[in-house]
């Protein structure tokens, strides 16, 4: 192997991968190559929030992220007004939440992993490549594919979502059960609705405003948002799950069973057209929420963990791509600050340290506001009032960091780490 570069493997080319992977190319004595199970690179789902906070650190890790997300057609999240959906007091509102500050970003996850892509060399992204085993020794990692290829690394880091194979070499296979991603309480279905659709059923006074509803009640909470310049509605109902299916299959869902679990919202103002939304889908259909309550370690010698792969999270506090953006600026800022195939280990070490705790006080928090906003936290209930007072100070574990400290902290790990501190 001629390459005098650190080589580097990403596994997975979700947000996580291709973002990292665009932060590791700013490094002149790094050689990335990304690595992709599937045919093409492509994103499930509709869209995502980008929070002040996950722009921050996105233009930290990739200068140019202001141009990436004008690129995607991000539109700013102007406000949401959240109401109670249930009990003898629907209807009210409970706060009107404008922007203080920089807006968040409601960003097409198609839009965004393509244009993050885009700036990548061809040579370096392949499809198809499935990892199949991962046999680390010394100082290489030599990375086994499903088609019968393999290849060696200095350091292979995954990035292959909740479910990561890169994950199992990392924790162990002891410990599977207590270190998976496990349900976290509540299941989902998201529909895109045609716009004049969504607004002759669920009423035109919830279209006046270009702005995020959101609908808290007993047992579930119901969103509806519009995206591409309202062209279509994204329709939520989310549930307390009680019975998770054990393999986060597809849940059909029937007349009976919505009408039974939203039997206390009936009587309000949006469960009955949320209904008749979700119903006419070709396949009305909702799936557990997974999250990783526990993880021992983010990293083992020249292996490590980012994203999904390392800290899945519930949507509750929309951070999932947010700590995977933190996590490549990390990573980035590490990297810089090593030359040697030697510094790995202590530069993932150092990742470990300062991100596990972080990212699992988010996971928690975003689950407990779940909680909150299904109506089943004991001490809030449907309580109006409560809900003022608990739920909006939950973002600050998200919010409140410094990222000068917190690079500088990483750096600090290291340098501990490789002058044997550690
Ligand atoms: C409903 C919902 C709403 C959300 N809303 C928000 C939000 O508003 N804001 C926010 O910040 N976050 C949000 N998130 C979280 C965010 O979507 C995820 O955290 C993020 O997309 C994870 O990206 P990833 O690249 O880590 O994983 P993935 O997107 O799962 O990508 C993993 C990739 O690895 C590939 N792969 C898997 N196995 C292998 C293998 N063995 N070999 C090679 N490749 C492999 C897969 O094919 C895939 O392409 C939301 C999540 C959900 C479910």
């Amino acid at each position: 192997m001629a390459e005098s570069r650190l080589r580097i493997a990403i596994i997975g080319g979700g947000l996580a991968g291709a973002t990292l992977a665009n932060v590791l190319i700013q490094i002149p004595h790094v050689a990335v190559h990304v690595y992709e199970s599937t045919p093409e690179f492509s994103s499930r789902g509709a869209a995502i929030v980008l929070t002040n906070t996950s722009q921050k650190s996105f233009q930290r890790a990739i200068p140019s992220a202001p141009d990436i997300l004008k690129k995607t057609g991000a539109v700013p999240k102007n406000s949401t007004q959240l109401i109670l959906g249930s009990g003898p007091e629907a209807g009210a509102v409970i706060a009107d939440l404008g922007n203080s500050g920089t807006p968040g970003l409601v960003v097409s996850r198609f839009s965004l992993l393509r244009e993050l892509l885009s700036l990548l060399p061809k040579e370096i992204l392949y499809t198809s490549k499935k990892l199949t085993k991962i046999i680390a020794g010394g100082d290489y990692v030599d990375i086994l594919f499903e088609d019968g290829t393999s290849s060696q690394f200095d350091a292979v880091i995954g990035a292959d979502g909740i479910f990561s194979s890169v994950r199992k070499h990392v924790v162990g296979t002891a410990a599977d059960e207590a270190y998976s991603a496990s349900p976290a309480g509540f299941w989902d279905s998201r529909n895109l609705i045609p716009y004049e659709k969504a607004k002759s059923v669920l009423g035109e006074e919830y279209f006046k405003l270009d702005r995020q509803y959101g609908w808290i009640g007993d047992g579930a909470f119901i969103m509806h948002e519009f995206l591409e310049d309202r062209a279509v509605v994204q329709c939520v109902i989310s549930v307390i799950e009680k019975d998770p299916p054990k393999d986060r299959r597809k849940r059909q869902l029937t007349k009976e069973y919505l009408t039974e679990i939203l039997s206390n919202w009936l009587d309000g103002p949006i469960a009955k057209g949320m209904i008749e939304l979700t119903l006419d889908q070709p396949e009305p259909s909702g799936y557990s929420q997974w999250e990783h309550k526990l993880t021992l370690t983010y990293a083992k010698d020249h292996v490590c963990i980012v994203g999904d792969a390392a800290h899945s999270m519930t949507p509750w506090q929309g951070f999932g791509a947010g700590m995977a953006i933190e996590d490549a600026m990390v990573l980035g800022v590490l990297f810089r600050n090593i030359s040697s195939p030697q510094g790995i280990s202590a530069a993932f070490k150092a990742f470990d340290a300062m991100r596990r705790v972080r990212c699992e006080r988010i996971i928690h928090s975003s689950q407990g506001t779940g909680v909150i906003m299904c109506g089943r936290n004991e001490e809030v209930g449907l309580d109006v009032d409560k809900f003022r007072q608990s739920l909006f100070s939950r973002w600050d574990v998200i919010d409140a960091i410094d990222y000068d400290v917190h690079e500088q902290e990483a750096l600090e790990k290291l340098r501990e780490t490789l002058t044997g501190g550690n």
